[in-house]
């Protein structure tokens, strides 16, 4: 029978190894190229695993415990099945040459371990931080039964209790382990988003400011041609043509000035806008990119609603969903974009005839580049959602695949102190429907 005393200091040494598994995990994230990240990390956990099982902890005269169970499924499910099958390999070795009586033993035993933990892998991946922790103990609860009810049918009841105080702290140092992994792995996600976020900020900058600077030659162009569009001794085709010309010039300004409405960073302060009329321009501008894969959109807009916002990222956020509206009916079809009053809020529905979501792709959507399209970036709807939630509106989707989709948003109206003053002030158009299309 072993000292209590000496029992926990043998359990704070095998804490402490353990912890260098996170530990590692921590330093090596920095540093980059997989097989920097792959060898440091799988070589802490051989050490661990060599450590533990070379000074385990004595529980009886004849019964050592050691916390290998935790490297191998660290490898396992953090690694690969590969490196986790090395694991394996390693601890069996360790065990042949430690007590080579016990091999054959050893050998079953972590055989079923990682088939399990093989079959485990896949469904691990998507769980949250508890489930994962659950999962963790469901596999070590049947190691600790098995043994506690071993030590019971020995007689052997007070060393039983110091088996359960040392299945207790593996679980918990396991816990941990996945708690600072996770933290970590959370960590370098988020440090890679904003990277990327930068990214893009700093393109569709250098975007707009081409676009700018193609005014300039574009204004001295329209002088010219306006000038020579004057001369008295020009054909009938010369003059046609030069009227076509400054046509297309001023189109082609138009799309530019849309365009940095859209990509300049916009500080705008909020303020009263016409959401009716905005609706109308935005299905206006969305109209030819709808007509390239016959899609036609039909508006039926009431009169009069008012909301408060800024005004460009108003239409960026309804340019977002036509255009996925129209991408989602490649072979044509009805789009319908409507809005009305609804007691505080104006609700605008956006409904289309296309492919379709299933209920999976309904929840990964407003994250960021997903998107199932080949030319897809994934990021309008997770700047949509975004405008959505500075707007203080409120989102749903309904989708069914192969039938279609509704987008429904609803944003807070404007009152101004007149309108709560006089009720009648917008009488003879709110409420009345102004455009069908
Ligand atoms: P992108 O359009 O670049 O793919 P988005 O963030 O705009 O990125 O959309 C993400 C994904 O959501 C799309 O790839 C598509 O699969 C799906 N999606 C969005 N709107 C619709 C829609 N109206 N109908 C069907 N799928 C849609
Ligand atoms: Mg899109």
């Amino acid at each position: 029978m072993v000292l209590l005393y000496d029992f926990i200091a043998e359990l704070i040494f095998h804490f402490l190894i353990m912890m260098l598994i996170p530990f590692i995990h921590k330093i090596s994230s920095h540093w980059s190229g997989r097989w920097r990240t792959f060898v440091p990390f799988l070589s802490v956990l051989i050490v661990a695993l060599f450590l533990t099982m070379t000074f385990p902890v004595e529980i009886t005269g004849s019964q050592f415990f050691d916390l290998k169970f935790i490297p191998i499924f660290v490898a396992f499910f953090y690694i690969s099945s590969f490196a986790g099958f090395f694991t394996i390999f390693i601890l069996i070795s360790i065990k042949g040459f430690l007590s080579p009586e016990d091999i054959w033993f050893a050998l079953i035993n972590y055989t079923i371990i990682s088939v399990l933990f093989y079959f485990a892998g896949k469904f691990y991946k998507d769980r949250t931080f508890g489930q994962k922790v659950s999962i963790a103990a469901l596999f070590y609860l049947p190691i600790t039964i098995t043994r506690y009810v071993i030590f019971l049918q020995r007689d052997l009841k007070e060393e039983g209790v110091y088996l359960l105080l040392f299945s207790a702290v593996s679980i918990i140092t396991l816990s941990m382990i996945i708690y600072l992994i996770e933290m970590n792995l959370l960590q370098e996600e988020i440090m890679q988003k904003v990277k990327n976020a930068e990214k893009i900020n700093a393109i569709s900058q250098l975007a707009a400011s081409v676009a700018h600077e193609i005014r300039n030659p574009m204004t001295t162009v329209k002088g010219f041609l306006q000038m020579i569009k004057d001369e008295k001794n020009l054909t009938a085709n010369q003059k046609s043509f030069i009227k076509v010309s400054l046509e297309e010039l001023d189109r082609t300004n138009h799309i530019i000035s849309d365009f940095l409405s859209l990509a300049r960073p916009d500080t705008a302060a909020a303020r009263k806008v016409y959401l009716s009329e905005l609706l109308l321009e935005v299905a206006d501008f969305m109209r030819p990119y709808g007509l390239m894969s016959k899609v036609e959109i039909k508006t039926s807009i009431f009169e009069g609603i008012y909301i408060v916002g800024n005004p460009n990222e108003m239409k960026q956020l309804f340019i977002n969903l036509l255009k996925n509206s129209i991408e989602a009916m490649p072979g044509g079809g009805i789009l319908e974009v409507s809005a009305y009053k609804k007691n505080t809020t104006a609700d605008i529905q956006i409904k289309d005839e296309g492919v379709g979501m299933s209920n999976e792709t309904v929840q990964m959507l407003g994250q960021p580049y997903y998107s199932t399209k080949t030319k897809g970036t994934g990021l309008g709807l997770m700047i949509s959602f975004d405008i959505i939630s500075r707007l203080n509106g409120k989102y749903s989707i309904e989708s069914t695949e192969g039938k279609g989709t509704t987008f429904t948003i609803s944003l807070p109206l404007y009152y101004s102190s007149e309108e709560v003053l006089s009720p009648s002030y917008h009488n003879g158009t709110e409420g009345q429907q102004v455009k069908e299309t």
